[in-house]
């Protein structure tokens, strides 16, 4: 099951982070989110760093990160994404699914209530915050809410979209619940602040105010929403005020965070981009427009503070100053023999360099704006290619795109992965290779062969035949080969079978070896041709072989089993 990493923004409370950590271990005893780690991007251990870590070492290689905010403000949009861009610079090849923000959520409004209640059915005094836990099943009369006004006091945010989910939820807060009404307010950076909120609905005409923080856990700014409410209150006798409890750990909330968790495993997860300000202009805001995200520094990070500064985007766009490469076996040519890792960096490309041979059907589940780069057609003519490919490799992440170089099979079975590679070090250029169902064995098997079998073969050799035996370039000991008794594949050979059949037969193979010629292997108009080592070159020609084609000869061949095993 896909691990789940629930990401914190951290905080100096201690209450917090024990709220914060019973939450994750309730989620993880429920045992249906898979394996779960808890982690804060600052100020609060663990660090992000050591869950990912953790679930890096249980074998993980796909994540779900659920941000634990109630809005999609900077954290969310930003400080935790760039926190796990920078998680996956540790762990190449690892991949996340983002979850949305929790709120706005009819889970967490039945919560807010049942905490506003608890404070109405408890004690009196201004500056008392009461347990929700304890006292969240009083029943009160209606006339007890229609009394009631509520203050719903968010965090606050410079994201005008973050605060308006605050106004948001104090509308569906109010709805239905027989309040005498419920009015938003913020602890920092937006307007109206708490004693502001307070006076207008003492204003209004309210005796009882009940203070609700629209928080998730205990930190500074909840006991700063207590400070200033009793601080108001004592300025006005006259009025009722009460501070409920956060929303804290608890059943509901891991309800939640299951539902968010499920949710982005299984589609497309948005914020609330229609309103974004980095996307759309809204008045006072048109410097966020199109500006990549600045993620803070983050002291508890071991490496954040060389990565201060670099931005990622949040969603809407494809610009990472963290540019990298994945060299990727796609596998012999169906969509579905490529690796989970390879098909989740191909899902998170923002650029695909493809080969001919790689699984074209591939291309199709790319998202629209993937730029597609037909390796094939790189230009520069056909001795410069490698070198105008590794260039736009180089080129591509290094304007911050992640790339995935997809090939056919493996990258390392003559696929010149390896040069890649090289070529992405040499530039300075993050770069992993995920391995890939090689043709070499993948040809043979779709066709009925097994490359090795107990009592009958104990050794393959792949060999490329794309030189003749006797050029002077060939790297391949013909000789040995002949004399060798098990499994010899060979790939690139469709115009040089002829010749090399002949000279394995001259050095001592029999000339009744069975050989197996398997062309586009796995796609839909496979197909084989069956000989004898001395007939094959012949028999080709005859049946019109042409590539992509393996030809694999020896004793496993005799083993065949009839039809495609696909
Ligand atoms: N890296 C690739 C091989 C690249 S060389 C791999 O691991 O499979 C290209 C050769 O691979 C072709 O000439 C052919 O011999 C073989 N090949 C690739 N795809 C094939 C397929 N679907 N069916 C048969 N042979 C295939």
């Amino acid at each position: 099951m896909t691990g789940l990493v629930i990401v914190g923004h951290g905080t100096r409370s201690a209450a917090g982070v024990d709220q914060f950590a019973a939450l994750v271990e309730r989620v993880r005893r429920r045992g249906d989110t898979g394996d779960v780690e808890g982690g804060f991007i600052e100020l609060s251990r663990p660090p992000l760093t050591d869950a990912v870590g953790a679930l890096v070492a249980r074998g993980h290689r796909a994540l779900v990160a659920l941000p634990l905010v109630l809005t999609a403000a900077g954290h969310g949009k930003g400080d935790i994404p760039a926190a796990m861009a920078r998680e996956q610079e540790r762990h190449p090849g690892l991949t996340y699914r983002y979850g949305r923000p929790l709120g706005p959520h009819p889970l967490l409004h039945d919560a807010l209530e049942q905490r506003i209640d608890a404070a109405l059915s408890g004690a009196d005094r201004a500056d008392t915050v009461l347990s929700g836990a304890d006292r969240a099943d009083t029943v009160l009369s209606g006339a007890d809410r229609a009394d009631t006004w509520v203050a719903l006091i968010g965090r606050g945010s410079t994201d005008p979209d973050a605060n308006a989910e605050v106004a948001k939820v104090a509308r569906l807060l109010w709805e239905g619940r027989g309040y005498a009404g419920v009015e938003p307010g913020f602890v920092s950076l937006a307007q109206p602040s708490v004693p502001a909120v307070l006076e207008r609905l003492r204003r209004l005409g309210a005796r009882r105010i009940v203070v609700a923080p629209y928080f998730l856990f205990a930190g500074v700014l909840p006991d700063r929403i207590v400070a200033q409410s009793a601080e108001f209150a004592a300025a006005h006798p006259d009025l009722e005020v009460r501070v409920a409890e956060v929303i804290g750990d608890c059943d509901a909330l891991a309800d939640l965070v299951r539902e968010r968790y499920a949710e982005a495993l299984g589609g497309d997860i948005r914020m609330n981009c229609d309103t974004c300000a980095y996307r759309v202009l809204m008045p006072g805001f048109a410097d966020k427009v199109g500006r990549p995200q600045r993620p803070h520094d983050h002291p508890d990070d071991p490496v954040g503070h060389h990565h201060h500064g670099h931005g990622h985007d949040h969603g809407h766009g494809q610009h990472h100053e963290h540019g990298s490469v994945a060299v990727v076996g796609g596998g012999p040519g169906p969509d579905d023999l490529i690796t989970v890792r390879g098909k989740a960096l191909l899902d998170a490309a923002d650029v695909v360099v493809v080969d001919r041979l790689a699984p074209q059907g591939l291309l199709a589940g790319l998202r629209p704006d993937v730029l597609v780069v037909d390796a094939a057609k790189v230009p520069r003519g056909p001795s410069m290619a490698q070198e105008a490919i590794n260039a736009a490799l180089v080129s591509h992440a290094r304007a911050g795109r992640r790339v995935v170089r997809l090939k056919g099979g493996d990258p390392y079975v003559f696929g010149r992965g390896h040069e890649e590679v090289q070529a992405c070090a040499a530039a300075g250029v993050p770069v992993t290779v995920v391995p890939g169902v090689s043709s070499a064995i993948a040809a043979p098997a779709l066709a009925g062969v097994p490359v090795t079998h107990r009592g009958v073969a104990h050794d393959v050799t792949v060999v490329s035949g794309h030189l003749p035996p006797g050029h002077p370039d060939s790297l391949v000991d013909w000789a040995a080969l002949a004399r060798a008794r098990g499994t010899v594949v060979l790939l690139m050979a469709v115009d040089t079978i002829a010749k090399i059949a002949s000279v394995l037969i001259e050095h001592g193979r029999a000339p009744e070896t069975p050989v197996l010629a398997v062309q586009d292997a796995g796609l839909p108009g496979q197909r084989s041709v069956p000989a004898r080592l001395d007939e094959i070159g012949a028999l080709a020609a005859r049946e019109g072989i042409g590539p992509p084609a393996v030809f694999v000869l020896g004793p496993v061949v005799a083993l065949a089993t009839t039809g495609r095993t696909d």
